[in-house]
Order: C-alpha cells, then structure tokens, then sequence
C-alpha cells in the first residue's frame, strides 16, 4: 500500500532535507540512506525492517538487509523516521514526523496515523513533565470493523 502523491527519489526537496539532517547526526549522505529514505517516505503503512528490505530490494537489487538495517538506524538517529512498537511483533517504521499517534488494530495488525491534539490539555500528576508524546490507541480499522455490521 503506497502513498503515490509521496515525493520519488529525485525529489531535490527531499534529497537536500536527507543531506543535512543525516550530517547534522554525524551520518553521511550514502546513495542506499536516501533511497530507504525515499521508499519509506512512500510508505503510509508502517512496514517493519524486513518489509523495508524486501521494497527497497525491488529498485536496488543488490542491497543487504544490514545496509537496510543501517540505514533505518541513521534515519531514526536523524529525526528523519521513528519507530514504532507495539506490544508483539517486530518494530515498525514511520516516516511522518508531525506530532500523531498510532491506531493499532489488533484484528489485521495495521497502523494508522491519527491525530489528536497533543499534550497541553493532559493534566500529569504534580512534578511530571512532559517532552513527547508516544501514544498507542488499540481497536479496530473501520475495514476490520465494517464486518461485524
Ligand atoms: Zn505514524
Ligand atoms: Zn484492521
């Protein structure tokens, strides 16, 4: 499931935020970073490290699940992707860094991007500040949902 309005890899926009994000980190500009960057960006469903391999194989054949591994870890050092975890199965990836939560849906395992005004309006006990939000919503899709009416 590809989010086909996400920018190609020749995208200079995205090539240039890559290029200074992963040297602000400490990373170098390698031409397998921005191509895991790029095939991730497209990706609106969250794959995991091994979905990332298999789809990013499909255009470069020769890279190695390390490289993909590698190259998930640099991203995710720059601020450029996070991770996801939920409480079975592998980590997942998502490539959209504006404040969201996850909708998980424990009947067909997807994630969902939903947003929900952060922070400010939580009351935390006394002494407790918050920096992020990493909140995990569980339930259904409305696919998964739409069999039981
Ligand atoms: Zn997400
Ligand atoms: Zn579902």
């Amino acid at each position: 499931m590809f989010c086909s309005t996400m920018s190609r890899v020749e995208d200079k926009h995205l090539i240039g935020r890559l290029n200074e994000r992963l040297s602000n980190s400490g990373f170098r500009f390698t031409p397998q970073r921005q191509h895991v960057y790029a095939v991730l960006s497209r990706s609106g469903d969250h794959p995991t490290a091994e979905e990332m391999f298999i789809r990013a194989k499909q255009e470069m054949p020769d890279i190695s699940m390390a490289t993909v591994y590698n190259c998930l870890d640099a991203l995710v050092k720059s601020g450029l992707a996070k991770q996801v975890m939920v409480e079975r199965g592998a980590i997942r990836f998502c490539p959209n860094m504006t404040a969201h939560s996850h909708f998980y849906c424990d009947s067909c395992q997807g994630i969902f991007d939903i947003e929900v005004p952060v922070a400010d309006g939580w009351q935390l006990p006394k002494g407790y500040e918050a920096e992020r939000f990493d909140l995990t919503i569980h339930g259904r899709c409305p696919e998964c949902n739409s069999w039981k009416r």
